[in-house]
């Protein structure tokens, strides 16, 4: 876990920082078939962990229920010191209770996709500013210098008219990482992004996610890349069939992991 971030101004290190984000104890259920037995998981300010698991884990399930993308059946969600307002729904899972937090919640944590997302319909740099004018209010001047400094930042400056077709799959998920970015994110939800990528593109991908690492972002990461996760991660968390398995820093969970199918894993994925 990474240590209590430093104040700039002050240069003391807090001794008391809320999680950045806390799961507690989160089911959920598609039918019969129990999902999510029990998730439970702390990320403080700058903490970079990535989940790992077999396809079918519940590693995608577990982050789409934390913006209620998927409705939880049990558990509690905090975030940014504020924890999650939920109702129990009509089918029995949680439902948000109050739309303007989960609205919020929502514009504060960003999610980046395996199939990056973007609007076909809008070229690249509409893309980017559309939510910061619609949810932050910017101005379209506003918005676009920001755009146009985040396509600088992840390589693809010169994209910006063009429409998401006319862009190969790397320079896509690069700009749905800036349009998240746009959003100022407090934590950013990354779900398998090169996992639909030809090889050939997943290292710029990689890349610009090393560089969120760098600057100290807050990030939960799904990826079946284990060097790079080894790399950038504070925490690793392996999941399996719905339940944390395996937990610790990098060098425990790959070199000394204590569950058997944690090793399993590990040695298939070499
Ligand atoms: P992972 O991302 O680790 O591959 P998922 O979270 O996508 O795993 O899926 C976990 C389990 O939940 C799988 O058995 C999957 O088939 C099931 N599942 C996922 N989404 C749905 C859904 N919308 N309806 C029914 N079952 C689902
Ligand atoms: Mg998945």
């Amino acid at each position: 876990m990474a240590q209590a971030p430093i104040n700039r101004t002050t240069g003391v290190r807090s001794l008391v920082t809320q999680p950045a984000l806390e799961i507690r104890n989160l089911h959920k259920s598609y039918g019969d078939l129990e999902v999510l037995k029990g998730i439970s998981l702390t990320a403080r300010d700058g903490d970079v962990i990535s989940i790992l698991g077999s396809s079918g884990s519940g590693k995608s399930t577990f982050l789409r229920c934390l913006n209620l993308l998927e409705n939880p059946n049990d558990g509690e969600i905090h975030f940014a010191g504020e924890q999650l307002k939920l109702k129990r729904g009509k089918g029995g899972a949680l439902v948000a209770a109050d739309s303007k937090q989960i609205n919020r919640f929502r514009s504060e944590m960003g999610f980046v996709f395996q199939n990056f997302n973007l609007w076909p319909h809008m070229s690249v740099l509409d893309n980017i500013i559309e939510a910061p004018r619609r949810v932050l209010g910017q101005s379209k001047a506003e918005a676009t210098e920001v755009a146009e400094a985040l396509l600088a930042k992840v390589g693809i400056a010169d994209k910006r008219h063009a429409f998401p077709n006319q862009l190969s799959g790397g320079q896509q998920q690069r700009a749905a990482i800036a349009r998240t970015l746009a959003m100022q994110p407090k934590v950013i939800l990354f779900d398998e992004p090169t996992s639909a990528l030809d090889p050939e593109m997943v290292q710029e991908v990689l890349n610009v996610i090393r560089a969120l690492a760098d600057e100290g972002r807050t990030m939960l990461l799904v990826t079946h890349e284990m060097s790079f996760a080894r790399q950038v991660s504070s925490e690793i968390v392996f999941l399996h069939q719905g339940r944390v398995e395996e937990q610790g820093t990098p060098d425990q969970v790959f070199d000394n992991p204590t569950s058997e199918r944690c090793k399993q894993f590990m040695s298939s994925h070499r």
